[in-house]
């Protein structure tokens, strides 16, 4: 038989479905019923049907074999669960995944990335009250630990362990070192002998274009210079350069002025902050970029750790409890 030209009024299933003009048998109707659906009517072809789910009262349509055989599940009902879920913990469903597995679905973390997750663990997280950690976030992380005591994250460690990455050496070694220790500095490297914590650091200022945005970085690194060439994706379009350098006795003390004076900034200056999606294509960092015009403000705030204020006594607290 062909396909009918008349459509039911309204979508099923976000769709235009034909109607299939012909009598329903009572033992469907029976079967869709003790199922938890009504099953309203005839739909497409000879195989199909349109359930009407009892909880939401949404059609859907369904092979009768479905409804006879088996336990049909509404999709309304699937749907409207997993974005609950996923609100409980922040993060938004998107959309089936891409690559058609039905127990995966694309959802937008808190974070703000977007990223491929089995529904059963986004509804575990929910109701464990637990968050959804994000990859991208974790590695950007990691980057950032490992760039802040001159190494460079490589990706997964040598070594099969969990815990481990490689990374890269100022000097061009790589060695795998725990997340941990990188995190803490507790690192030496086993290329060049280095040991890190001990040896003399430097704050800078350095500074990038952007398409239609000049910005600066402040940071420490023992070797401003290197930083700055390695922070970039592409040099000739972002034209890096240093623009101010401050001796630090050590890398310790180093990473504790550079982060107070970040915490600074964020809490008295937050205008000076250049949103991530502006600059993440160009340079390789996850966050610590300024507008250029913060270049003044920041280096007053330089000029005052020269002079021997200490950010990490009297900056106001942003409580940034990073998780370990
Ligand atoms: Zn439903
Ligand atoms: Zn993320
Ligand atoms: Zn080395």
């Amino acid at each position: 038989m062909p396909v009918s030209k008349v459509q039911f009024p309204f979508p099923i299933d976000g769709r235009a479905v034909p109607v299939f003009p012909k009598p329903i048998p009572i033992r469907w109707r029976d079967a869709a019923e003790t199922k938890g659906f009504h099953l309203i009517a005839r739909a497409k072809d000879r195989l199909h049907v349109v359930l009407a789910c009892k909880i939401c009262g949404k059609p859907t349509l369904k092979r009768i074999s479905v409804v006879l055989g088996h336990n049909p599940e509404c999709p309304h009902c699937i749907t409207a669960r997993r974005k609950a879920a996923a609100a409980t913990v922040g993060a938004e469903f998107v959309a089936r995944d891409p690559k058609g597995d039905r127990h995966y679905g694309v959802y937008r973390l808190a974070c703000g990335h977007t990223d491929r997750r089995q529904h059963h663990r986004v509804e575990a997280a929910a109701s464990g009250g637990h968050a959804l950690s994000c990859e991208i976030c974790l590695n950007e992380r990691h980057a950032a630990e490992a760039e802040a005591q001159d190494w460079q994250l490589i990706g997964p460690s040598v070594r099969k362990n969990a815990s481990y990455r490689e990374y890269e050496h100022v000097c061009g070694h790589r060695q795998d070192v725990s997340v941990a220790n990188m995190r803490s500095g507790d690192v030496d490297c086993a290329g060049c002998g280095e040991s890190w914590t001990s040896k003399p650091s430097r704050l800078y200022i350095l500074s990038f274009k952007l398409p239609g945005l000049d910005v600066i970085k402040l940071g420490f690194s023992s070797n401003p210079e290197f930083r700055m060439r390695q922070v970039q994706f592409d040099p000739t379009n972002t034209e890096g350069k240093v623009q101010r350098v401050v001796e630090i006795e050590t890398g310790h003390r180093a990473i504790c002025v550079e982060k107070a004076l970040h915490s600074h900034i964020k809490a008295h200056r937050p205008d000076l902050i250049v949103p991530p999606e502006l600059f993440r294509e160009r340079i390789r960092t996850t966050s610590e970029i300024y507008h250029s015009h913060a270049r003044s403000y920041i280096s007053a705030l330089l000029d005052a750790v020269e002079a021997g204020w200490d950010p990490t006594l009297h900056s106001i607290s942003t409580s940034r409890t990073e998780p370990s």
